[in-house]
C-alpha cells in the first residue's frame, strides 16, 4: 500500500496566523504518525489578493514551526491548462453555462425577489445565484461572449446533482453536529456555484478538486470553515471521475470573542508571536496541541 498523502494548502493573500499554524501542524502530526507524505500548495489563483511576500513567509513560518515538506510545492497559478481541461470535460457534459451578470446586478436580481420571500442563501451565508442566464439560447450567449462582456462560467447545480445522486463523504474528524464517519453531501445548497471567470480559468472548487487529484491526496485535513464545501468537492470528484479522498475536518481557533480568526488579526499573527519570544513549541500549546 503507498503511504497516505496529506496537504496544507494556504492562499498567499495574508500572513499565516494561529489557525493556520493548527492546520498546518495536524497535518505534519498526522504525515509523521502514519508514515505519510506531507505537500505544501500555494493557493494563488486570484492574482488580485495574492502577493509574493505573503508566499515567501509561508515558507519562513513553516519551517520556523518546524514543518518539512516535500517539493517542488505546487503553486495553482502556474497550472491553469490543468483546471481549463477539467472545465472542458465539464462543459462537454453541458453541465457549465456562462452568465454574464455583474455582482452589483446580482444584488438587484436578490433584492427584487426579496420583495416577496427571503431568498435562499448557500451554506457561506452569500445569497445563491438568482438569474436566468440559463435560459439563453447558444446564439445569444454566442453573441454576449462576441461583445468582450464579462461573465462567470456556472455549474448547473440540479443537472450536475442528478448526474450524481446519493453524495457521501467519509468524515474522520467530526462535524459541528457530532456527525462523522460516512455523511451526506448536499452540493444543492450552494446553487450554481461559480466554476472559473472570463479572466481567471478556474476557481477555488474546481482547482482544489483537481490538485488534491493529481497530487494523490489521500486525506484532506482542513478547518471546519471548508466542512460544507466539502460537498461541492465531493460533486465535482464524481463529475470528473476522480478518486474521493478521506476528509478530517478540525476546530476552528477563535480569538477571545470566538471568531474565527483571520489574517489581519495581528495578535494571533505567527510573525508577531515570534517577534514577541513565543517559540514553536509555544504556538504548539497556544493552539492546544501540547
Ligand atoms: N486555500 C484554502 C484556504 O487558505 C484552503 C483550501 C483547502 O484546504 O481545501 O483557506
Amino acid at each position: 500500500m503507498s503511504p497516505p498523502v496529506f496537504r496544507f494548502a494556504p492562499s498567499p493573500n495574508g500572513y499565516l496566523h494561529l489557525g493556520h499554524a493548527y492546520s498546518a501542524l495536524l497535518n505534519s502530526d498526522r504525515a509523521r504518525e502514519t508514515g505519510g507524505r506531507l505537500l505544501l500548495r500555494i493557493e494563488d489563483v486570484d492574482a488580485t489578493r495574492c502577493r509574493p511576500e505573503y508566499e515567501t513567509a509561508i515558507y519562513e513560518d513553516l519551517a520556523w514551526l518546524g514543518i518539512a515538506w516535500e517539493t517542488p510545492v505546487r503553486r495553482q497559478s502556474e497550472h491553469f491548462g490543468e483546471y481549463r481541461a477539467a472545465l472542458d470535460r465539464l462543459s462537454a457534459l453541458g453541465l457549465v453555462y456562462p452568465a454574464f451578470e455583474s455582482r452589483a446586478e446580482i444584488a438587484r436580481l436578490v433584492a427584487a425577489r426579496e420583495a416577496d420571500a427571503p431568498w435562499p442563501r448557500d451554506p457561506d451565508g452569500a445569497p445563491l445565484y438568482p438569474g436566468d442566464a440559463k435560459l439563453l439560447s447558444a446564439d445569444e450567449r454566442d453573441r454576449l461572449v462576441d461583445t468582450g462582456a464579462p461573465y462567470a462560467l456556472r455549474l448547473d447545480m440540479a443537472v450536475a446533482c442528478r448526474r450524481a445522486a446519493g453524495l457521501t463523504w467519509n468524515e474522520l474528524g467530526e462535524r459541528p453536529d457530532g456527525e462523522h464517519g460516512i455523511v451526506p453531501a448536499r452540493p444543492g445548497a450552494w446553487g450554481d456555484v461559480i466554476l472559473a471567470r472570463k479572466e481567471i480559468p478556474t476557481s477555488y472548487h474546481l482547482s482544489v478538486v483537481v490538485d488534491d487529484a493529481l497530487q494523490g491526496v489521500s486525506e484532506i485535513v482542513r478547518g471546519q470553515d471548508l466542512l460544507h464545501a466539502t460537498s461541492v468537492h465531493r460533486l465535482l470528484q464524481v463529475l470528473l471521475g476522480l478518486p474521493e479522498p478521506a476528509y478530517r475536518h478540525h476546530r476552528l481557533i477563535c480569538d477571545e470573542m470566538g471568531r474565527k480568526l483571520s489574517k489581519s488579526s495581528l495578535a494571533t499573527g505567527l510573525r508577531e508571536l515570534r517577534a514577541a519570544g513565543v517559540t514553536p513549541a509555544g504556538v504548539r500549546r497556544l493552539v492546544g496541541l501540547g
